[in-house]
């Protein structure tokens, strides 16, 4: 699943995300269909790239983050493989910290985040940042 995050025309706070080229509004996704996709549909999620998240308000970051997290990906974070683009949102919460630690695909990952790395982790591909 793409996830990306559009930057409003008039530089007032956006609230469009495109995912998989359709567009939704962030109010949209974090009160209906995250949890619509996860309980009725049952969607496993396995690979979720969000870009651009950096253009949200510190709110909008925080609801999103934690929407992706209880709703989207809920009990199936067992399944994820991929997980990008979630690090601007996130100061190293414990549910990210437990998806870096088995997905085949990480990144952006800042050097405060590897450092609290507690297991073996074996990327196929991990996209580390300087931040
Ligand atoms: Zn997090």
């Amino acid at each position: 699943m793409e996830m990306a995050v559009e930057n409003s025309l008039d530089g007032d706070p956006t609230d469009k995300v495109y995912i998989n080229g359709s567009e939704y509004t962030l109010e949209m996704l974090t009160k209906k269909y995250f949890r619509f996709w996860n309980e009725v549909t049952h969607l496993k999620i396995q690979r979720l790239r969000v870009q651009n998240a950096s253009i949200l308000t510190v709110d909008q970051s925080e609801s999103f983050h934690e929407a992706i997290h209880s709703q989207l990906i809920g009990d199936n974070w067992k399944s994820m493989k991929t997980l990008t683009g979630m690090e601007v949102m996130c100061n190293g919460c414990s549910k990210c910290q437990k998806l870096i630690e088995i997905v085949e695909e990480y990144g952006p990952i800042g050097i405060e985040t590897i450092k609290k790395i507690e297991n073996p982790v074996h990327f196929k591909k991990l996209i580390v940042t300087d931040g």
